[in-house]
């Protein structure tokens, strides 16, 4: 096995240089291990992205190494004890595969291939085996039930992307090392450190927009640190930011500061903006969102004025019924403004790997190619709402689900209306976890296999270097050797086993074949640098210790700025980024139209999609989101925290309760509670009980609950969690509060009662 490339001393001191793979940012770490073992992580401060960035999260990866609870070998569930958890037993990798088989077999027998579902987790984006292997094992499943945490996350910037650029994979990211006007909705990257925005030290690079002389504005229900840090916070009313973002481009074309410039070459459609959103005044956007006209109007003004200008939305936007809406419309500002794909606005990334071809229009961007059983949703990016789940497994007839694998996900945690996920996850006649945890999900699982810590495989981000800030590569070897199989191979196997191959199927199998294929495409594309070579050479040509590190290496070495299997010897490979240890780093982002466009004439429609009706359907709720009174409870992030998974990392949760209830002191009097107090929040769909922090940091109208916590639950081995358990705020939430076009959950702005507990 290549070990990370290294310097060592005489004293058994080695250090070795990673790239974080716990978040967006990607940083750079400096690993220093004194025998063996882990001594200090510090950030890399040769990392030609990070520069010696690191959150207090990056330096836990060695507890997350240690960790007791952290599983290394698999096991299988024998029963349950007398409190009702699951009793699970360690066994080794073949019991584990036969099981799996057995399971897997028998459901298939007895309900058909469609009683299978896939859940994927969150943390797969930041696995390079997952990116370069899940697609396989998902088709060789093949059941057609897919969930993952995009349905509570980013699905609309999907679809917005599909619709508008003919992919979904492309999403513009705000240029921010040069942009001079940051306007930032539903985005608090100083917990966060970034989403669908890969930029290390995100907080630095805000400051530095100030420092140019340059302006940072955070549009949010809550003044988080992201917003004390910008010149300006507008405090928006959970929801309502396609309202706003429709009266900013009212207001643009009203005042004829429209300017697409280039843009007008590629985008159709811009004619027809200002009559669909003529009911989008400043005045009537005002009694909506809670922020004044003349407030709009100036942003507007700003906003059409600077000498460049990104708009960057992120879960707050997107995790509403209006989500996919308020997607389109921040390009539609980009584009009126002509900041869409300029320096400073918002640009592409292209990450090494891509795939370049000449220009070929697509098929034209599709949902709905088939729907789900129990509530007739339309499939997005081959997916359904992971809110649907529970009614896909606890609702009888043909197609019920019987049968769940999950991927590193922890549902019961993150998506909506937990206690009855809970209570389907319990219901399934089998269930199979990839994962290192027995958590509130993983609990419910028959058999859970364990790939290798995060320190012991390869590092690639396949998925976020097409969303950074540069253009940049880097690729970390493990650091110590696994003890169990590699996470592709466990991924070959799950996918042979399905494939009926049995399993003693060997992973090399898929690893091989997915590589031949690859490179046959290659072969007999007359764009691709590699066209007409023999492919025999090529394949025999391929480096790597391991699948997922092959099938980098053909990606890269074929890809923009590969070396084409030697065609050209500077170009990137696996082994170019083995001498770089630090990373190589590209440069700023470039312009990308309309080469990058995949539509089906090679323009930007901006009708493409249903945003027509839904501009009528946001006009025609316009007159109920002008508030009904109700209390609207938000989420929110904490720094140390990501998602539910780094909760048992003890330096991480100690110190003050995190899982309040935020209140403000106008609600907090008006609804006799009080600070260290407990109240009970109640919604159409759960209650739970949480402790009170009463505070002006959120507007009044408005009551946050950070999500990721509620690790109380019999049977799971998280034993620091657990102790600081939190309440689960996805009790709260409504499975059938939806954004339509996507299918992602309403997880911001749900109405709920608030009493003294
Ligand atoms: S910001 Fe993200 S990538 Fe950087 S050290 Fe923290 S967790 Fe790791």
């Amino acid at each position: 096995m290549t070990v990370n490339p290294a310097r060592d001393d005489d004293l058994g001191t080695r250090t070795v240089f990673r790239t974080c793979p716990l978040c967006e940012a990607t940083c750079g770490l400096e690993i220093e291990l004194v025998d063996g073992t882990v001594k200090r992580i510090r950030g890399d401060r040769e990392d030609v992205f990070s520069r010696g960035f690191i959150c207090p999260k990056g330096s836990t990866l060695k507890q997350l190494h240690d960790d007791p609870n952290r599983l290394r070998r698999p096991v299988v569930r024998t029963g349950v004890d007398e409190r009702g958890a699951p009793v699970f037993e360690e066994v080794d990798w073949d019991d584990a595969w036969r099981r799996v088989d057995e399971l897997l077999g028998s459901v298939r027998e007895a309900h058909g291939n469609e009683a299978v579902g896939v859940y994927l987790g969150n943390p797969n984006a930041h696995l390079l085996a997952s990116s370069t292997h899940l697609r396989q094992v998902i088709k060789a499943i093949g059941g057609g039930a897919v969930f993952s945490a995009s349905t509570v996350d980013q699905m609309p910037r999907h679809v917005a992307s599909g619709y508008l650029y003919g992919s979904g994979a492309h999403m513009p990211v705000p240029d921010l090392d040069r942009t001079d006007l940051l306007v930032m909705l539903g985005a608090n990257p100083f917990a966060s450190n970034g989403s669908i925005c890969t930029a290390p030290d995100f907080p630095g690079r805000i400051e530095a927009v100030r420092e140019r002389g340059g302006r940072v504005i955070v549009v949010d229900p809550r003044r988080s640190r992201t917003a004390e840090a910008a010149d300006l916070h507008l405090p928006i009313r959970p929801g309502t930011d396609a309202v706003l973002l429709a009266a900013l481009v009212h207001h643009i074309l009203a005042t004829g500061q429209s300017a697409p410039g280039r843009l007008t070459e590629w985008v159709d459609g811009l004619d027809g903006l200002e009559a669909r959103l003529a009911p989008f005044t400043p005045e009537v956007a005002a009694g909506v969102t809670g922020i004044g006209a003349d407030r709009i109007r100036a942003l507007a003004d700003e906003i059409a004025t600077a000498r460049s200008a990104a708009v960057y939305g992120r879960i707050g936007t997107t995790t509403v019924e209006f989500g996919t809406l308020a997607t389109w419309l921040l390009d539609v500002v980009a584009m009126v403004t002509g900041n869409l794909d300029r320096p400073g606005g918002m640009m592409w990334a292209q990450g090494g790997h891509e795939r370049v071809r000449e220009q070929k229009p697509g098929r034209g961007y599709k949902v709905g190619r088939w729907r789900s059983r129990v509530n007739d949703r339309p499939e997005v990016q081959s997916e359904f709402p992971a809110a649907d789940i529970p009614d896909e497994i606890l609702e009888p007839g043909d197609g019920q689900l019987r049968m769940l694998v999950s991927f590193a996900g922890n549902p019961v945690l993150s998506c909506p209306d937990a206690t009855r996920m809970d209570e389907a996850l319990a219901s399934l006649e089998a269930m199979v976890s990839v994962d290192v945890y027995i958590n509130e999900t993983t609990r419910h699982a028959d058999v859970i296999l364990p790939p290798p810590g995060s320190l012991e495989k390869s590092h690639y981000d396949i998925a976020f270097y097409a969303l950074s800030v540069r253009n940049v590569a880097n690729w970390s070897g493990p650091v110590f050797e696994r003890e169990g199989p590699a996470e592709e191979d466990i991924l070959a196997k799950l996918a042979l086993i399905a494939l009926g191959f049995g399993p003693d199927a060997d992973p090399a199998l898929m690893h091989d074949q997915m590589i031949t294929r690859l490179l046959q495409t290659e072969v007999d594309d007359p764009a691709s640098p590699v066209a007409g070579r023999d492919l025999d050479q090529l394949v025999a040509m391929v480096d790597g210790d391991t699948g997922a590190d092959r099938v980098l290496d053909a990606l890269l070495r074929t890809g923009p700025r590969g070396d084409g299997f030697g065609a050209d010897p500077d170009g990137l490979s696996l082994a170019r980024l083995r001498e770089h240890p630090h990373g190589i780093d590209y440069g700023p982002l470039e312009p990308r139209l309309p080469g990058l466009l995949r539509t089906a004439d090679l323009r930007i429609d901006l009708w493409a999609g249903p945003f027509a009706d839904e501009l009528t359907r946001l006009a025609d709720s316009l007159e109920d989101r002008a508030g009904d009174g109700r209390l609207r409870l938000v989420g929110r992030r904490h720094l140390r925290s990501n998602n539910s998974w780094m909760h048992n990392v003890e330096v991480l949760v100690k110190g003050k309760p995190r899982c309040t209830l935020q209140v403000h002191p106008d609600d907090a009097a008006d609804l006799g509670v009080v600070d260290g107090g407990a109240a009970r929040v109640t919604s159409r769909v759960g209650e739970v009980v949480a402790p009170v922090e009463v505070t002006d940091a959120v507007m009044p109208g408005v009551v946050s609950l950070p999500h990721g916590w509620g690790h109380d639950l019999p049977g799971i081995r998280l034993d620091v969690a657990r102790e600081h358990a939190g309440v689960n705020s996805n009790v709260l939430t409504d499975p059938e509060a939806i954004d339509p076009l996507s299918g992602t959950a309403v997880l911001n702005g749900i109405p709920v009662e608030i009493a003294p507990a």
